[in-house]
């Protein structure tokens, strides 16, 4: 059962529209054998409650609306398809800055735990294949400090100047592979990279042990390599959990079960999350279309499909993810409303927003 309300909001405010809000309320939580995605159908709707929104800001929440999951590989120069130039990578962080973007983990995403000022978007870095553009070690005055001029060293600057902008980002690295791109190409530092990383806040996923594409392993051989890679990360930091993978290539394994758990002489991979290689926004972790094991991800870059080109296009179709700043709520368009994930409403209190023809607040 759903009631509609409505309400005339008088007030000094300058609407820019009237909106009136259905509520449906489940005022439990999910059973914790669910993940936070889980597939319970949606019929036992216990309460509802009915709210008005005098939205005297400038934005009206979707949080069915489309998120961003960059994809960075080189850091360094020149400018290429491949390749990001610090200024570049500094000037997207300002244009995410700029543009009421909020960084959250690529998990966060997988598991719709968005807890986002409202107005904001959110938004993960991935940068894949670990070279040292990413993340290098520089002598500077006799100490070893981190350069500002990498990708890491850049993302914590920009840290720094914006205190309301926790920039975050998932390294999704190679151990095995040639020295330029194996565990950011300074071999002397590996260790003490990684561990910096993890103290951080910052996420290893797997890149697979030496960016073998999985559609061409044999069953046995994908869980060979993606537990090779877990064994050599933990070469590094013994308890590390990797629990993302970016699929090389984004080649699939011929047995999809296998890209998600497997295992190998002993040593089992389980991954929460999975990325393809960028071309498309994602769809909203809250969406019945959102896979956490197939995630899209937008290339940065100067071509056409940038991030930029992809915001601005969800500006102009209002098509953008829009928190409403309350995690435990779900705030769209009633016009999404056959959008939502089936079972959510056992988890987050469901509010559909309707549009009003109404463009000012009237008695
Ligand atoms: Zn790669």
């Amino acid at each position: 059962m759903i009631l509609s309300g409505k309400q005339i909001i008088t007030g000094a405010f300058a609407l820019t529209s009237l909106l009136s809000v259905s509520c449906t309320q489940n005022g439990t939580t999910a059973s914790s054998e669910k993940d936070s995605l889980g597939n319970q159908s949606a019929d036992s709707v216990k309460s509802v409650t009915t709210v008005a929104s005098a939205q005297n800001l400038n934005y009206t929440p979707n949080e069915l609306g489309k998120v961003m999951v960059l994809e960075y590989h080189l850091i360094g120069y020149p400018e290429d398809r491949w390749r990001r130039t610090p200024e570049n990578f500094r000037k997207d962080l300002q244009m995410l800055y700029d543009n009421d973007f909020y960084p959250v983990s690529v998990l966060d995403i997988a598991y719709g735990n968005l807890n986002v000022p409202a107005g904001k978007t959110p938004f993960a870095i991935t940068l894949d294949d670990s070279s040292a553009g990413q993340f290098r070690y520089i002598e500077k005055n006799g100490q070893l400090v981190i350069d500002p001029e990498c990708a890491l060293g850049i993302m914590e600057d920009f840290k720094k100047k914006y205190k309301d902008f926790p920039v975050t980002a998932t390294f999704y690295v190679l151990p095995a592979i040639k020295p330029t791109l194996r565990l950011f190409a300074q071999p002397e530092y590996k260790k003490q990279k990684l561990e910096w990383l993890e103290k951080n806040g910052y996420e290893i996923g797997s890149h697979n042990w030496y960016h073998s594409m999985l559609s061409k392993l044999s069953d046995a051989g994908v869980q060979e390599h993606l537990s090779m890679f877990v064994k050599e990360i933990r070469e590094f930091l013994p308890n590390y959990e990797v629990k993302t993978m970016a699929l090389p290539l984004g080649m699939h394994a011929k047995n999809r079960a296998l890209e998600v758990s497997g295992e190998f002489e002993g040593t089992k991979y389980n991954h929460q999350a999975v990325m393809l290689v960028g071309s498309v926004s994602s769809v909203s972790p809250y969406s019945k279309d959102f896979n956490r094991l197939a995630i899209q991800r937008v290339q940065a870059g100067e071509h056409t499909e940038n991030p930029e080109t992809f915001m601005k296009s969800q500006i102009k179709h209002q098509t953008r993810f829009v928190s409403d700043g309350d995690p435990k709520t779900i705030s769209a368009p009633e016009k999404l409303r056959d959008q939502l994930k089936p079972g959510l409403e056992k988890k987050y209190q469901v509010k559909w927003i309707k549009e009003k023809e109404n463009t000012v607040a009237q008695n």
